[in-house]
């Protein structure tokens, strides 16, 4: 006898489920089909083909209406079920009711809106069905349309590449730092974006939207940072829920998704749900592959067979013609964890194998693909791989790779690119004089100037030269930055400027660095390169900073912290002395000292409690004082001609000038300053960084003082006239230095290689002086913020919350 079979939702899991069931038990069960879009079964994922033009909407129909009249089955298609009647075993249409014996709940997913104003003006439109591709055809059909996506996942991309082969303007918002971020790592997704740029889409990372904006239909989308973008289309893509209220509205059991167990059955034993609005075992599904499995075995359920769904690993790959990736396992980074990295900057290729227990666990890849599929099959074999580790990566071809070439970065460089900053000396020059018989760094720097200046240069001429003339040329050693690359401090800093590369990322693909995210000695010093170099398009970011600068207080060895106040100049005020002296007692700070850059330290300030207090000190009007940064430490001043009968100038007055211009700066390493109101100097001005000694006719400025490890006087930079000019010559030094040096060197030690006469022939030139303030100022206008301010809010109190043993991390 036959029975009666419902099901809700014509999807993909429905669709295989049916095949599976009509081939098991032909004639067996009488079906209906319900489905809420207007149409049967069709291949949801290849949706976005037809949205770039590839296939059409005909190609992709799984079932056609000859399919459900040869096996049966009844349709209702344009049909939403809105209710299910367990008790009277009958679900409840739009236009009537059906009964069953067995019910298949199979209703996928709803996109998820971010509930943001205007999220439901016309021209807001989610990625799921036939009809949102269409409704994309249509918007693109528009000439000078623009589309603006929400979310850099698999879907927001797929439908931005389609959008853009349209002919639309397309910009992708992306919340995350790098694009499709559960699928792919940092690496990876820099690549891709620069791919997806490459084809005239724009991507914004780090994008949160405020709001939509539109009168009758939509406008444009405002940004939390206040960018807008103009819009005729916005389409979110921001992620999906399980589709499970009719099942909760019948009573079934449901918690993110439709509880089933191994048999796909729900908590009523004759109901059974499969696809994406499941959940199982606590997971919930978002691609195809497990849902087929779920699909075979709800029919075997049906027709009495024993099954159990038991979910696999998977594997990723975007639809967008043209870009190969691939991602499966576990990629994230972990102790235990050991990475293989191949990368070959020149052809866009990176490769990463994730090992644990000479087990694969994870592999990304971008710009070859090939071999994933292999590797995919390592992964859910948990196959030992010890003995093929040192060819793994190369793929099943291969036994004994080549090793990676140190001077790829620097071969693929083109011939305009930018050399010797100084001298202005391109690659195309120095391999055209050594073409013309220069073997020797000294041949090219005599007949090029190439690092005939600073010398950062050194190491890139060096490698050009290697890369031109093989063997014949044998490679000074220099130091590397750390193990994770051959190239130094110099060549770094060198090759982020040339080949403008503006993003973590950027800088391991393309210099072909040896582990996926760097290690803790190159981090911070890339970070430092890349905000200096790039102030309005980098991001800092704190994970790559000293724990110091992370917290923003100097961790002491008790695990407490210490709180420095800025005093401009060394000065005060009562109110400020008496707000210091309240925190020192409302949070129990045991020790306060006066340190010898003329302000005061609380010392002993717990964790906890340090939003707290940088809160009441903010009130006060007080600020960070940095005494933890690799930046601008303190201005000590003397009294100068207010006060003291020796004064030539007014000594205090340009330290409190200086301190302001420059508070907040970022620099290779810490930074002191000083002026003395006459030679006396009482603030020790010759043994800063820089130090200014006032004489009644003018300013005596020097730099490369040092009063540590090292005891140096400093070297004599220029005497000028003005206050104005101290304050111009005394920035344009410091930016010279945040452009030039090598990270952690002091400008003493800077000095010491680039010498003072380079220094000196640089800032001399009223023009380049002028044009580094000018980017000194640039740089201030992101980064001086007061980090207190910024922290003492209630969200990052919580961040504060007591923490981990963390006296054993590198202080400074
Ligand atoms: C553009 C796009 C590209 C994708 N690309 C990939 C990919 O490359 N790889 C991959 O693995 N996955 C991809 N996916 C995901 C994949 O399509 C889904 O995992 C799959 O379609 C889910 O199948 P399902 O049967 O659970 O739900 P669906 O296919 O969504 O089907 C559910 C159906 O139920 C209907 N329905 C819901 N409620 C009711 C109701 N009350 N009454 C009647 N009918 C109802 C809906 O209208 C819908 O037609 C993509 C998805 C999209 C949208
Ligand atoms: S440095 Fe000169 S001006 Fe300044 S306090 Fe000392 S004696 Fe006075």
């Amino acid at each position: 006898m036959t029975q009666k079979l419902v099901v809700i939702g014509a999807g993909m899991a429905s669709g295989r489920a049916l095949e599976h069931l009509i081939e098991a038990a032909p004639g067996a069960w009488n079906i209906t089909l319900f489905n809420a879009e207007p149409r049967g079964n069709y291949n949801r994922i290849m949706l976005s083909p037809v949205l770039s033009g590839e296939k059409s909407y005909a190609e992709i129909v799984t079932h056609d209406d000859d399919w459900y009249a040869r096996h049966g089955v009844t349709c209702r298609f344009g049909q939403t079920v809105e209710r299910i009647d367990r008790d009277r075993k009958v679900v409840i249409g739009t236009t009537g009711e059906v009964p069953y014996d067995k019910l298949l709940v199979s209703t996928g997913s709803s996109p998820f809106i971010i509930p943001c104003p205007g999220h439901d003006l016309p021209g807001v439109i989610a990625y799921r069905d036939f009809d949102d591709t269409e409704a994309m055809i249509e918007a693109s059909g528009r000439p000078g349309a623009r589309a603006v996506v929400i979310g850099g996942g698999l879907l927001g991309l797929e439908a931005a590449a389609g959008l853009r082969l349209r002919g639309m303007e397309v910009t992708v918002l992306h919340l995350a730092g790098h694009l499709m971020e559960r699928q792919l790592d940092a690496a990876a997704g820099y690549l891709l974006q620069k791919d997806l740029e490459k084809r005239g889409i724009t991507v914004l990372t780090r994008a949160s939207t405020k709001e939509i904006v539109g009168g009758d239909r939509v406008e444009r989308v405002r940004l939390e940072d206040g960018t807008e973008l103009p819009a005729d289309l916005v389409v979110m893509a921001v992620g999906i829920r399980p589709a499970v209220q009719l099942a909760k509205e019948a009573g079934l059991a449901v918690g993110r998704g439709i509880h089933v167990d191994d048999q796909m059955i729900t908590s009523d034993a004759d109901i059974l749900a499969v696809g994406e609005c499941i959940e199982h075992r606590g997971a919930i599904f978002g691609l195809v592959a497990p849902l087929y499995d779920q699909a075979k075995v709800a029919a075997q359920t049906l027709v009495g067979e024993a099954a159990a769904f038991t979910p696999k690993q998977l594997s990723t790959k975007l639809k967008v013609t043209g870009v190969d990736l691939f991602s499966a396992g576990d990629f994230a980074e972990g102790e235990g964890r050991e990475d293989i990295v191949y990368r070959d900057p020149a052809r866009g290729i990176y490769k990463r194998l994730v090992i644990e227990d000479d087990r694969l666990i994870g592999a990304v890849m971008y710009g070859d693909t090939a071999d994933g599929n292999w590797f995919f099959g390592l992964i859910k074999e948990g196959a030992d791989v010890s003995e093929m580790r040192e060819t793994l990566i190369f793929g099943p071809a291969y036994q004994g790779g080549p090793a990676q070439d140190p001077l790829a970065a620097v071969a693929a460089l083109p011939a305009d690119a930018e050399i010797c900053g100084c001298n202005g000396v391109c690659k195309g020059r120095i391999v055209a004089a050594i073409e013309g018989g220069a073997t020797t760094l000294g041949d090219v720097k005599a007949v090029t100037k190439a690092s005939a200046s600073c010398g950062t240069c050194t190491g890139l001429v060096e490698q050009v030269l290697a890369a031109t003339l093989g063997d014949d040329f044998a490679m000074p050693t220099a130091q590397p930055i750390c193990g994770c690359t051959e190239l130094t401090h110099e060549d770094v800093r060198r090759l982020i400027k040339a080949r403008g590369l503006k993003s973590q990322p950027a800088v391991w693909q393309e210099l072909g660095w040896s582990k996926p995210n760097g290690c803790h000695v190159c981090r911070p010093a890339v970070n430092y390169y890349l905000l200096a170099d790039w102030p309005l398009e980098y991001r800092d970011d704190p994970q790559s900073r000293f724990v110091n600068e992370r917290k923003h207080a100097n961790i002491q060895k008790d695990g407490t912290f210490s709180v420095v106040p800025r005093m401009w100049g060394g000065i005060t005020t009562p109110q400020e002395l008496r707000a210091i002296a309240d925190a020192a007692e409302k949070y129990d700070v045991p020790t306060v000292k006066v340190t010898g850059g003329q302000r005061i330290d609380l010392l002993g300030v717990k964790g906890e409690d340090l939003p707290a207090i940088w809160g009441d000190l903010n009130a006060a009007g007080l600020v960070s004082g940095h005494a933890y940064s690799k930046g601008l430490r303190t201005v000590k001043t003397c009294v100068g001609t207010d006060h003291c009968r020796f004064g030539t100038q007014d000594s205090t007055g340009l330290g409190i000038k200086l301190e302001k211009r420059l508070w907040g700066s970022w620099t290779p390493h810490k930074v002191k300053l000083a002026v003395s109101g006459c030679p006396r100097n009482c603030a020790e001005a010759t043994c800063k960084d820089v130090g200014i000694v006032c004489v009644d006719s003018g300013f005596e400025i020097g730099v490369g003082g040092a009063a540590g490890m090292d005891v140096k006087e400093v070297e004599p930079l220029v005497k000028v006239a003005t206050e104005a000019e101290a304050i111009d010559w005394t920035v344009a030094f410091i930016q010279l230095f945040r452009e030039h040096a090598r990270y952690l060197d002091r400008p003493y030690k800077w000095l010491g290689k680039v010498g003072l006469p380079w220094v000196q022939d640089t800032l001399g030139d009223a023009t380049t002086r002028a044009a580094l303030v000018e980017r000194f100022d640039l740089s201030q206008s992101v980064y001086q913020t007061d980090p207190w301010a910024e922290r003492a809010t209630p969200e990052a109190r919580r961040a504060f919350a007591p923490l981990a043993d963390l006296t054993m991390e590198a202080a400074e």
